[in-house]
């Protein structure tokens, strides 16, 4: 049967057959995995499981090969020129701590890192804490009231202090796709490296590192469908070889005497000690599971769910929604207030009507501090949620509003 986006698809989901009442919207904090996934995990680890790379016996090598197999599908899902190009670790907050740090080492006193205002915590405490060692000095792209990007200063806030930016590609509160088509020439312009932030854009955006230009990308497994403990961080061949490693021990090493050790080429370099393998055969088959129902008909269909989600949601009396009201260049991310009701409560009866939402700054506190706000109530919806899962939440909000509001 072919794949398509929709009500359908969540025949592909176990957890749809074991909760069939349930409304999934909490996919921007994590997504639920599809039998494909959990059966390439399953069979790897009841047919040829072992440690990778160092065995030389012959489940050791199956198992290297459907790891490295993995590492190819990643590559391939992200157009990286090549599969060395693709580390491995723990999730996206690992990845960006990697970046961060690593990139700050070749920076100095009153070098500019510029990120923006929409920033997940991940992509903006590891520059806060290589400020502080390096002497940095952080500088931000502001948000308009609807939740895009204020670009009308970035000639100024690209110069030739700047020396990284590092930005997300999509919001996990407001759900702004940001126009990393316009500000990536403009920092390559001035020399910067760019970082970024795919973590949320993974799961609802083709990306193709070699067409962004960017230096550095980084996403979690769990948010496209693949297992927990696994991320990515891609990085272009010539500046991953110049980058000193992160963490230190087995695996990542060429040369070790008592005194003093030599470093393998990356990716080696960068995933110190036993690496996620199942993890990574789960990731593999998640991002192709993905590419068989295809990004046109991902996109087409997430858009019409926004366009269908945006217009509902606009017309709950006393919803004061954080981000973009047009479906253009936007996430079905909502994040939102309902007047009179506190975030955490509107998500709790949801929850009783079986509409599973998050409550609270999602990770992004300054951002929240920014409106106004210590907290939303987020609805975020992927490729098995349908018009339906808006009508449940919407009925829920008024039923949240008639319970609550004062
Ligand atoms: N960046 C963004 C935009 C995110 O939405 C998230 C997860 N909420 C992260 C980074 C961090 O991802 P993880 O928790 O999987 O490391």
């Amino acid at each position: 049967m072919a794949l398509q986006p929709g009500s359908s698809l969540k025949e592909a989901f176990p957890v749809f057959a074991h909760h069939r009442e349930l409304v999934f919207l909490d996919n921007a904090a994590s997504c639920q995995k599809p039998v494909v996934v959990l059966e390439a995990m399953d069979k790897l680890y009841r047919t040829s499981y072992a440690n990778v790379h160092r065995g030389v016996y012959q489940i050791s090598e199956a198992a290297t090969a459907q790891f490295e197999g993995a590492r190819q599908d990643v590559a391939r899902f992200i157009n990286a020129a090549s599969a060395e190009e693709v580390i491995f670790t723990r999730n996206a907050t690992a990845a960006l701590n990697v970046a961060a740090a690593s990139l700050a080492l070749g920076l100095k006193a009153g070098d500019e890192v510029l990120l923006t205002h929409l920033e997940h915590h991940a992509n903006l405490v590891p520059w806060q804490e290589a400020a502080k060692r390096h002497q940095l000095v952080l500088k931000f792209i502001p948000v308009t009231e609807e939740g895009r990007l204020d670009l009308s200063s970035i000639d100024e806030l690209i110069n030739s202090r700047t020396k990284v930016l590092a930005i997300t590609a999509t919001s996990n509160v407001t759900g702004t796709v940001t126009e990393l088509d316009k500000l990536i020439p403009k920092a390559k312009a001035v020399g910067a490296t760019v970082v970024v932030d795919a973590a949320q854009a993974a799961q609802h955006l083709p990306l193709d590192v070699q067409a962004l230009g960017c230096d550095l990308l980084a996403f979690s497994g769990h948010k496209v469908f693949g297992p927990s403990g696994i991320g990515v961080l891609w990085g272009r061949m010539e500046l991953l070889s110049s980058l000193p490693p992160f963490e230190f021990g087995g695996n990542m090493i060429q040369e070790v005497s008592y005194e003093s050790a030599s470093f393998a080429p990356p990716p080696a370099r960068f995933e110190a000690g036993t690496p996620p393998i199942a993890e990574a055969v789960g990731l593999g088959a998640a991002v192709k599971f993905i590419q068989q129902i295809g990004w046109g008909a991902i996109c087409d269909y997430e858009e019409g769910l926004t366009r269908y989600a945006l217009e509902k949601l606009v017309a709950v009396p006393g919803l004061r929604l954080i981000g973009p009201s047009t479906p253009e260049a936007r996430a079905p991310v909502f994040s939102f207030v309902l007047e009179g009701v506190h975030p955490h409560d509107v998500a709790s009866i949801l929850d009783g009507v079986g509409v599973a939402v998050r409550a609270g700054h999602h990770c992004a506190m300054p951002l929240h501090k920014r409106f106004g706000l210590p907290a939303t109530t987020r609805a975020s919806f992927t490729i098995y949620n349908t018009e339906e899962d808006v009508n449940a939440l919407v009925s829920g909000l008024a039923k949240a509003r008639q319970m609550l509001a004062l």
